[in-house]
């Protein structure tokens, strides 16, 4: 079948819940996506900050093949010695006590809001605990996640939300102080907002953040589902700052394909919040995913890649700031991020571009309806920025 029959028929079975770009991928290496023509793509988008091993890892794609030939699936009322190692490297990237393995971002996010409120629960016994989450934020599509999103837009329709969330300015620490009270259980945020926009938590924030959490025994939540895994060039943005979070999420390049998310949380909050019985997942940290998990660790460590992420994040931070100075204020209103966690905002939306990119060989994603993001393979090289900047400015 040609691309645009596979397109008719997937518009006639899948719920039109995404305005798709016109494409059929089929197959991907390294950091290009060749769709079922046969066209080649340079990737900057990375499944949306997921693939961050690229296409073509070796040991990744072999120990998925490996264990799919052992099992696939067991329960999580027996050990499995994937979800074992994942969780102790885990543990190790993280410097975090405990772990408990999810199938997706949303899902961790549900898991670290449950463990949240039941510490304050065993704390006071109350039930109408708060929770103070940012504006812009993004934190997922399943009803609690999307009670702490700070996009009107994405609950409207669904209200009413989970109770009790509300919603301070990310980088404004009088604005949360403005709502802690003594029913507020925890605080959540982005250390680097992704889908809002690519907005780094400043120092001064996330610190002062920690401090109001420390003082009145809150928990910090630190959603790292897309800026962790090495993407700003630490393992978890929040290590950039030096606090750190009571409990934290993880997932996209956590697995780098495989469906899997995680949260983390230290010691004191384990001890003190979710029990046998109280949560649960058929799937999550099943051997399939966990391998995934484990395998993605090692091969950081393998192939340095927090110091390629250090090296090349710095040659596109430059590039991206001479094209911006290259096409002036009239067209780039902002440039930011950390690592290869990149959004260069314009001051008209970038669909447009975004199509011709597309068109002459180059994936990119936006980041809210004005800006571009920057989320490749953590693998890519100072080569493939060159390319990307080229076709970029070229479509600009
Ligand atoms: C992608 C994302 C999520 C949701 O993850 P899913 O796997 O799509 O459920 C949550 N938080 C952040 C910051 C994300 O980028």
């Amino acid at each position: 079948m040609d691309m645009k029959a596979y397109i008719d028929e997937a518009e006639s079975a899948l719920l039109h819940t995404y305005n798709r770009y016109q494409i059929v991928f089929d197959k991907g290496e390294g950091v290009h996506l060749y769709d079922i023509n046969g066209k080649e793509y340079l990737d900057f988008c990375g499944g949306i900050a997921v693939f961050a091993l690229g296409y073509s890892n070796e040991a990744y794609k072999s120990a998925l093949k490996e264990q799919v030939d052992k099992i696939i699936h067991t329960s999580n009322y027996f050990y499995n010695v994937p979800a074992i190692e994942a969780a102790k490297a885990l543990k190790k990237a993280s410097g975090m006590d405990r772990v408990f393995f999810t199938n997706s971002g949303a899902e961790a996010v549900e898991g670290a809001l449950k463990a949240a409120r039941k510490y304050a629960y065993l704390k006071d016994g109350r039930t109408d605990h708060e929770i103070i989450a940012m504006e812009h934020s993004f934190h997922g599509r399943t009803f609690g996640a999307l009670s702490v999103t700070g996009n009107p837009k994405y609950r409207e329709a669904f209200e009413p939300m989970i109770g009790g969330v509300k919603f301070a300015t990310m980088n404004d620490l009088e604005s949360v102080k403005a709502l802690v009270n003594d029913k507020t259980c925890a605080i959540i945020f982005e250390t680097v907002q992704g889908e809002g926009g690519i907005y780094p938590a400043t120092k001064e924030f996330i610190e002062g953040v920690r401090k109001i959490c420390d003082e009145k025994d809150i928990l910090l939540i630190l959603d790292e589902i897309q800026c962790g895994m090495g993407r700003t060039g630490t393992m978890f943005a929040w290590q950039n700052y030096g606090v750190k979070p009571d409990i934290m999420t993880s997932a996209k390049g956590l697995t780098c394909g495989v469906p899997g998310g995680a949260f983390l949380m230290t010691e004191k909050v384990a001890q003190n919040s979710l029990k046998a019985g109280d949560h649960g997942t058929t799937y999550g940290g099943n051997p399939l995913a966990a391998i995934a998990t484990a395998t993605v660790l090692s091969e950081y460590e393998k192939l340095d890649i927090l110091g390629n992420v250090k090296e090349v994040g710095a040659y596109l931070y430059e590039k991206l700031d001479a094209l911006a100075a290259k096409l002036g204020k009239g067209v780039i209103k902002d440039h930011r991020g950390l690592g290869l966690m990149q959004g260069l905002e314009f001051v008209n939306p970038v669909g447009p571009i975004i199509e011709k990119c597309m068109a002459n060989g180059l994936v990119l994603i936006n980041a809210g309806a004005n800006i571009i993001r920057f989320v490749p393979p953590l693998v890519v090289s100072k080569a493939d920025v060159d390319e990307m900047i080229k076709i970029l400015e070229k479509c600009v």
